[in-house]
């Protein structure tokens, strides 16, 4: 099969792509690719919303950037913040435009919340969840296009390059996908191939992310020799609902906070206090490293969040999520107060890329989560994500608009590329060991590569991931290909790289924490 332009992900980032290319060339062949159902990924999870200066009265642009700045340590790209800040509202506008709803106040203009680290009111929100109603607009603005295709159930598992072509252009041709639907492994070639994956919590035990967000793009990327950079800045949500439910990591925003939401050890003491004059709404990172802390000097398995002095209706019509997952629990959040832990949220780190998201591959974006822009530096201030995938996802579709005219490749070249020459497809092949395989992974991330770590512990990491990498590498290559396989494949690779990359590091910043560089007490 051959397209214009493939786009691997139906994120917030993959759909505003695709869109606005559809909109800004209307002759190009757009194909969409996701590995589960369209909707599925770390956007529709979202539940604060997206952090954009639209209320001029009060805030400003210079306001948004330097608490972007000094969220992320001092350590992001001035001239990224900057223009990703200015161009939000323009991007904003466009989400509405396109049938996002947004919570309006009685003046009907835009109700906006605060998060932690933000010095004004400024988080656009659709009551506590934001995520799902951009992907809900998104998925039927993207329907309205006869030139964008999508295929659910379809799974990338390597991208096409020069080492498949024999060619010497440092140039990205497309890729080989599992189709879970015809059960076969399929080329798609392409003349601009865009990841847009999201993330990487999978690598660890306790994460808010989905089952699916397995850093597979940064793992075909790193096959295909492209950079990835900062990969060992995840940031850990402070605020998770403790235990899980059904398995999965529930995410107590931190809007709640925001609310007036108060931390406490199990004592019923307040604590943040001791640790950072912002108290609840320090930064992210200093949030959930003094949970860690008070966990680990109450010796106890979690905090408490208590929202029960924020006005009751205000909690049951802005946080209606909240309020039922946790009540179906048992704990009703408007009496009792809410346990929590940390758990791996975001990946600051990514696939590196410039200002326009072209990677160091010709023909290959990245956009979302799975990019490294230089927004976040070393932490990403809250609701930052949603706004750099709309801005990174607007500028890499005009820059595609622009390049595809210039490629001339010819059909011949694309026919001539080989088909996938490895193993055949299984969906459930091996299923038993690569789920083994995949907790002792997360473990050994979760014990050795979490919110504290040592040089000992790295180096202890890097050896057993070693291990883990060629045991993988064996079952890759003597098996058929499922889906856990490919996936288990990527996890392990981005493990490798964000332990090889954190060793690398000799400085504590934003939300890398090692004790051999601490300035913080020693536990
Ligand atoms: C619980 C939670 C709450 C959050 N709250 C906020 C918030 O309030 N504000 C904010 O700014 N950010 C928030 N974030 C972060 C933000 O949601 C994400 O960073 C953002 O949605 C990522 O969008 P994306 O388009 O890059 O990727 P995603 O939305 O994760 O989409 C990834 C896509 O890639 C596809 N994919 C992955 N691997 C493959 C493969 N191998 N083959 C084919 N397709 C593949 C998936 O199927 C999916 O379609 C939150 C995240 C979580 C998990």
């Amino acid at each position: 099969m051959h397209t214009d332009v493939l786009v691997i992900g139906t994120g917030i980032s993959g759909l505003t792509y695709a869109i606005k290319l559809a909109e800004e060339a209307p002759e190009t062949n757009i194909t969409l690719i996701c590995k589960d159902k369209l909707e599925e990924g770390n956007t529709r999870y979202a539940q604060g919303g997206i952090a954009v200066v639209s209320n001029f009265k009060k805030d400003t642009f210079e306001k948004h950037i330097e608490d972007t700045y000094a969220a992320g340590d001092k350590a992001g790209d001035r001239g990224v913040i900057e223009f990703v800040i200015k161009e939000g509202n323009d991007r904003l506008q466009e989400l509405i435009e396109w049938g996002t709803q947004f919570d309006r106040n009685n003046k009907k203009t835009l109700d906006l919340t605060k998060e932690g680290g933000h010095s004004e009111k400024r988080i656009v929100h659709y009551k506590d969840h934001s995520g799902a109603e951009i992907q809900r607009a998104l998925i039927e603005k993207v329907k309205d296009f006869e030139n964008i295709q999508y295929f659910e159930n379809h799974i990338l598992v390597d991208l096409i390059t020069d080492h498949h072509t024999g060619s010497k252009n440092n140039r990205c041709y497309g890729a080989y996908i599992i189709s879970t639907v015809d059960e076969e492994i399929i080329k798609i070639t392409a003349k601009i191939t865009v990841l847009s994956t999201g993330g990487v919590g999978q690598i660890y035990a306790f994460t808010t992310n989905p089952f699916g967000a397995t850093g597979d793009g940064l793992g075909a990327a790193y096959r295909a020799k492209v950079k990835l950079e900062k990969l060992p800045f995840i940031q850990f949500h402070p605020t998770a609902l403790f235990p899980k439910v059904e398995g999965e990591t529930f995410l107590i925003t931190e809007a709640l906070r925001g609310e007036g939401a108060l931390l406490k050890n199990l004592s019923g003491e307040q604590f943040m206090g001791k640790y950072h004059p912002l108290k609840e709404l320090a930064p992210r990172d200093i949030v959930a490293r003094s949970i860690i802390r008070e966990m680990l000097s109450q010796q106890e398995s979690n905090v408490h969040l208590d929202a029960t002095g924020i006005d009751q209706t205000s909690l049951l019509s802005h946080f209606p999520t909240i309020v039922d997952t946790c009540r179906s629990i048992g704990i009703d959040p408007v009496t009792s107060s809410i346990p929590v832990v940390p758990a791996a949220h975001y990946s600051c780190g990514g696939i590196a890329v410039d200002e326009h998201s072209k990677t160091t591959l010709d023909g290959l974006f990245a956009i979302g989560e799975c990019s490294h822009t230089g927004l976040h530096g070393a932490n990403r201030l809250a609701s930052n994500s949603l706004l750099e995938s709309i801005v990174f996802s607007h500028r890499a579709a005009l820059s595609s608009a622009q390049e595809l005219n210039k490629i001339s490749l010819t059909s011949t070249f694309y026919t001539s590329i080989p088909d996938w020459k490895g193993q055949h497809f299984s969906k459930d092949n091996e299923q038993e060991i690569t789920l083994k395989l995949r907790e002792q992974l997360k473990k050994i991330m979760s014990d050795q590569v979490g919110i504290f770590k040592t040089n000992k512990g790295l180096l202890a990491a890097q050896n057993t991931i070693k291990e883990l990498y060629f045991e993988v590498v064996d079952l890759y290559n003597s098996n058929k290909l499922s889906p856990q396989i490919c996936e288990l494949r990527n996890m392990v690779s981005v493990a490798y790289v964000l332990v090889n990359q954190s060793l690398e590091l000799t400085e504590n910043k934003g939300v890398f924490y090692n004790h051999n560089y601490g300035k913080e007490a020693v536990l």
